[in-house]
């Protein structure tokens, strides 16, 4: 449920209704607002509203209807940003995560890295663990490539994001990633997802091929009831009858999440288009529609990518991308986070 205070709400009565609320083994989230404090409240078992109405300086008290009470906007009406160290995403800025589908080599992860980190993105995709349809694909390096993607990663001074894919395997992509990232496939991994609501790390989590946003929400979910605040949200796609592109790029799912829930939400043309000519098209109606940041495949050879392929961007397609983001960012009142206005009268 949520509590409402009143406006003119005092300090001490604010703690009080929260002594009270944990005192009943509840779980409280306060959002300070610019008129209001909203407390969210969440636990194992149901309290009596009333209890909590007859509390000086309480407004109202509200159920919250959706399924999902951490991840909903109700809970919490102020935007969440997920920190690390300078950078923020669900701020005004638009960070973009770029690099390999998966680390091959070293040659090939170092110069990826260069060339994301060139044309402006914050952070570092690539993936050591790699859920491929087929069990006869590449299958990722493991350690060795998580190895790799550290020491590129440090080299250009940006944040990696990984995939883990298995329990078993959080404790050692930790020692490497700064981000966890939860594919499509396993959004309803929900032993994993648990498991990540443990971790002090944030997690990445993409929606399901065929996963309703109130699904993937309740995914997040599982996360969040474990304590760990820090979930984004990734938009890649979903199945539909469409055969053009790999998948169908759901722009819609961007405002809703935004609407229904507080957490960032990012999302990933590559994998919505499924093709290279259509990535930049998706990222700009990406970044129009609201999407938090960007993730994005980037190979410096994309037609010998291990996986993937036929969606990588060659490093100049990349560069001329970001530099024509920034517009359509301003249009909507954010600004890509590395613009530089050298890199855009570049391509311009
Ligand atoms: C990926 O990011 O390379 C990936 C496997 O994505 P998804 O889980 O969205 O298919
Ligand atoms: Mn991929």
């Amino acid at each position: 449920m949520v509590v409402v205070m009143k406006e003119r709400a005092t300090e001490a009565q604010i703690d009080k209704v929260i002594a009270r609320l944990i005192e009943m083994g509840m779980d409280v989230h306060r959002s300070s607002g610019a008129t209001r404090t909203v407390l969210g409240v969440v636990g194992a078992h149901k309290i009596d509203p009333q209890l909590i109405g007859i509390l000086d300086g309480v407004h109202e008290v509200l159920r919250i209807t959706e399924p999902y009470k951490r991840a909903s906007r109700a809970f919490k009406p102020d935007d969440t940003i997920v920190q690390l160290d300078d950078v923020r995403i669900g701020g005004d800025e638009v960070i973009v995560m770029a690099g390999p589908c998966s680390a091959e080599t070293d040659e090939q992860v170092m110069a990826s890295a260069a060339a994301v980190k060139r044309a402006g993105a914050k952070i570092l995709r690539g993936g050591a663990f790699k859920p491929r349809s087929s069990p006869y694909s590449f299958q990722g390096l493991g350690e060795q490539g998580l190895q790799m993607l550290r020491r590129a990663a440090d080299a250009h001074n940006l944040k990696l994001v990984s995939e883990v894919m298995d329990v078993s395997q959080i404790e050692l992509i930790g020692k490497y990633c700064d981000i966890y990232q939860v594919g499509a496939r396993n959004m309803q991994n929900y032993t994993l997802l648990r498991e990540l609501g443990h971790v002090r790390k944030p997690v990445l989590l993409k929606r399901g091929i065929s996963a309703t946003i109130e699904e993937w929400l309740l995914s997040a979910e599982y996360i969040l009831s474990g304590g760990n605040n820090d979930v984004i949200l990734c938009e890649r796609g979903i199945r539909t009858f469409e055969t053009a592109t790999r998948n169908t790029f759901d722009i819609s799912a961007i405002p809703v999440v935004k609407k229904l829930s507080h957490l960032p939400i990012v999302a990933d043309p590559s994998h919505g288009a499924g093709r290279r000519d259509m990535v930049a098209q998706l990222a700009r109606a990406a970044v129009a529609a609201g999407a938090d940041g960007l993730l994005i495949e980037v190979h410096p050879c994309p037609s010998e990518a291990w996986c993937d392929a036929d969606q990588a961007l060659a490093p100049d397609d990349f560069a001329t991308l970001m530099a024509r983001l920034d517009a359509v960012a301003g249009a909507v009142g954010r600004r890509l986070a590395s613009a530089s206005k050298e890199r855009a009268a570049a391509v311009a």
